[in-house]
Formats: structure tokens, C-alpha cells, sequence
């Protein structure tokens, strides 16, 4: 009876029956039969492909049940295999919700950069991973009168809170100020130039940098003198950012901004350095106190998983075994044991000793 029982249990442990008792295995199977087959995430099929210009592409998504939607100004984390490596970028929705489910992402390919050139290059009938929404880049409720600013790619959100607004015909008042480089074309312009013959609600001011310069602060009051009765929210690259935060430096609670871009923060010369042990085999880097783990690992040669940079998307979380950290966020501190760490937000107290599991190098 017991060898029949060692039998049975070898048998069940066979290899070719791994499938039978592995979660893993079952979802591989189900992707090769549908590719946005998932036991428990979100996946989704490319249903069509728009190029707006040679840089900027819109990818139509069809997401499989498991998603449960998003609010206009929101972001999903995008994961695609690049060179074997599963990389995660944040996307905003580009498009209101819509009735037949489909989201649209609006991507500009960044010279060099993994993910978005990768996204160029899919085709109707691929599947990809996806999050479910993320993020609170939403106007507030109510119907205080908007002021959305952005900048190249940054019209992303924009352009799926003006055309919720629009379809709802709704009586709130929005001016927009979307800056593009004339020589690239303004990204989405048309778009949002037919979203205002549709909308009464919407002021436009499409402005051309490579013909007027840079926007600069006090033109924002001249588009659009109400500015200060208005909540802004901005989008677009880091020193576009920067001047419209400071244009509204005496009123900050009145701005709302969405970054998109990853920057490691400045760290200074004699920050105390500490040995971060990273997997098995161990691999091992220097992280200097006040520098994010994330920052470190790059800086160190290394390709870690990560998604938007800022501790929301959790694509870059990662098994502490051992060691110290705080919160680049809250200032929280950890015990000396083991827990799970956003390496874009954690930065070490101490030595520390890391699972490998979030990073894409040893994935
Ligand atoms: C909330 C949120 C929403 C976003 N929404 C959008 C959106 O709607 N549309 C959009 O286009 N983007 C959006 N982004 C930006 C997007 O997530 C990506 O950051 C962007 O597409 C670049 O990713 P990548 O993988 O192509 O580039 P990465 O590989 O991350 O590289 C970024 C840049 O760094 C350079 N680089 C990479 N590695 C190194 C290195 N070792 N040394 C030096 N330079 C290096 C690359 O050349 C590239 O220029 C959003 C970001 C966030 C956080």
C-alpha cells in the first residue's frame, strides 16, 4: 500500500504533470491558446494602430475581464517583453471610458528608450500585460472651471477629461493650453481642435514653440486671464513642469501634475554608501543614503523592473530579506526584517540584503 502510495506521488510529481499542479504553467498554456488568457491579472489584444506622427503612436487595447476600468486623467502600467526581459511603463488613457470597453494609449518613442520603442512596433493580435488603472490625475469633482496646460506627449490625459466632458455635454468651463513643437506637428492637435467645434465648453490655445518659443509663465495669463478662478492640472516634459509650478508658486493647492518622466534625484557627495546584496547569484551595488534603490541599481549598470518611478504602480516592489530603509515618500522607516519595498521609493539605512525577483537582469 505504501509503495503504491510513493508510486502515485512520484508519478504526480512526473514533469509532464507539472502543469497540473502549477498556476504558472496553466497561464502559459492558456496564452498560447489566447493571448489575454490570465488566472488572475489583466491582459489585452491590440485591436488597432494609429500613427498620429513618426514618434507618436495610438495602440487600441481590448482588456480581457479581469479590468475594471478608469477615470479619465488616469494611467495603466504597460508590460511588454523586451530582449527576454519583462519591462512595465506607465501609460495614461487617452480616450474616455468607453461603451465597448476598448482603452487607447497614446505612446511617444523615446530615442533608446526600451518600452516605448517596443511599443511602436506591435501589431493588431498581439497580447500584452497590463495593471488596472492607477493613479489620481482626475479633475476634482464639482464644476470649478479647469485649466489643463501640457506639453508634447502630456496632452495624454488631457485629452480623455476634455472628452468625457464633451460627450457628457457638460456645462463645466475648460481652457487648455497644449504646446508642441510645430516642427514635429502639435501632438493630437486636430483631435482637439474637432473635440472644440463639438464643445462649446473647451477654449483651445494650440501653441507652437518652435515658431513663438517656449512657453513662458506670463503667457499663461495672457491665453487665459480667469487662470487664477480656474484648477490647473499640468502634463509635459520635467522643465515645462517647472515653469507653470512656478508660475502658480503662490497658489500650489490650486495645480495638479502628472510627471512623466523618470529622474534620478540628486544625491549629496557625502551621503554614507551602503552594500545592497541582490539575489542568488548575488549581485552586488552601492546605494548612498537619501538615493533611491532604483536609482542606485541603474546607476549601477543594472536593468531593474520598474513602471512609473514614483511608488504607485508597484512593478518594481521587491522582497527585503534583511536591512533598513525609509520611505522616500512618507519618511516611514523599516524594521531589520523581511517585507516587500518599492526599490523607486526606498532608500537604505543600512546594508541590505535583496530577492532578486523584481529585477529584470536576474528574472
Ligand atoms: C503616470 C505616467 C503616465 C505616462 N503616460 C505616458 C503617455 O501617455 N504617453 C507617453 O508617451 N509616455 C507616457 N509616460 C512615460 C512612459 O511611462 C515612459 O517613461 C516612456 O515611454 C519612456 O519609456 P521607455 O521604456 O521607452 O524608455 P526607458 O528605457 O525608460 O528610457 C527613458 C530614456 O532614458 C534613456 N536611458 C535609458 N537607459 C539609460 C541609461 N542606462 N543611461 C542613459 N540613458 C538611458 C533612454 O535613451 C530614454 O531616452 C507616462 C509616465 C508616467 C509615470
Amino acid at each position: 500500500m505504501r509503495a503504491m502510495g510513493g508510486a502515485m506521488l512520484r508519478l504526480w510529481r512526473h514533469p509532464l504533470l507539472a502543469p497540473l499542479n502549477d498556476a504558472y504553467a496553466w497561464e502559459r498554456i492558456g496564452r498560447l491558446l489566447r493571448g489575454d488568457f490570465s488566472l488572475t491579472g489583466v491582459r489585452a489584444t491590440v485591436v488597432a494602430v494609429e500613427q498620429h506622427q513618426p514618434d507618436l503612436k495610438s495602440i487600441w487595447l481590448r482588456p480581457n475581464r479581469r479590468f475594471r476600468g478608469f477615470l479619465p486623467g488616469q494611467h495603466v502600467a504597460l508590460e511588454l517583453t523586451v530582449i527576454g526581459v519583462q519591462q512595465t511603463r506607465c501609460f495614461s488613457c487617452s480616450q474616455a471610458p468607453r461603451a465597448d470597453g476598448l482603452i487607447r494609449l497614446t505612446i511617444k518613442r523615446q530615442p533608446g528608450g526600451a518600452v516605448s520603442t517596443a511599443a511602436h512596433r506591435l501589431e493588431v493580435g498581439q497580447a500584452v500585460g497590463l495593471s488596472q488603472a492607477q493613479g489620481h490625475f482626475t479633475p476634482p469633482p464639482g464644476d470649478q472651471p479647469l485649466l489643463l496646460i501640457s506639453a508634447g506627449s502630456g496632452v495624454t490625459p488631457m485629452l480623455a477629461i476634455v472628452q468625457e466632458l464633451a460627450e457628457a455635454a457638460s456645462s463645466r468651463s475648460v481652457a487648455l493650453i497644449h504646446c508642441g513643437n510645430g516642427g514635429n506637428g502639435i501632438a493630437c492637435a486636430d483631435e482637439l481642435r474637432s473635440l472644440a467645434e463639438r464643445w462649446p465648453g473647451l477654449q483651445l490655445h494650440l501653441y507652437d514653440s518652435s515658431a513663438s518659443g517656449r512657453l513662458r509663465s506670463e503667457q499663461i495669463a495672457a491665453c487665459v486671464p480667469d487662470w487664477q478662478q480656474r484648477y490647473a492640472m499640468v502634463c509635459g516634459p520635467e522643465g515645462f513642469m517647472a515653469m507653470v509650478r512656478q508660475h502658480y508658486a503662490e497658489r500650489p493647492k490650486q495645480l495638479q501634475q502628472e510627471h512623466f518622466g523618470y529622474a534620478a534625484a540628486p544625491v549629496s557627495d557625502d551621503a554614507p554608501l551602503h552594500t545592497v546584496r541582490l539575489g542568488q547569484p548575488e549581485q552586488v551595488f552601492t546605494a548612498a543614503a537619501g538615493q533611491s534603490l532604483l536609482d542606485a541599481a541603474r546607476a549601477a549598470g543594472m536593468q531593474p523592473r520598474y513602471g512609473c518611478g514614483k511608488g504607485i504602480c508597484r512593478s518594481c516592489q521587491c522582497r527585503k530579506r534583511s536591512g533598513s530603509v525609509r520611505n522616500l515618500l512618507t519618511g516611514a522607516i523599516s524594521g531589520n526584517g523581511e517585507e516587500l519595498i518599492q526599490l523607486c521609493i526606498s532608500t537604505p539605512l543600512s546594508a541590505l540584503q535583496l530577492d532578486a525577483q523584481a529585477t529584470g537582469a536576474a528574472r
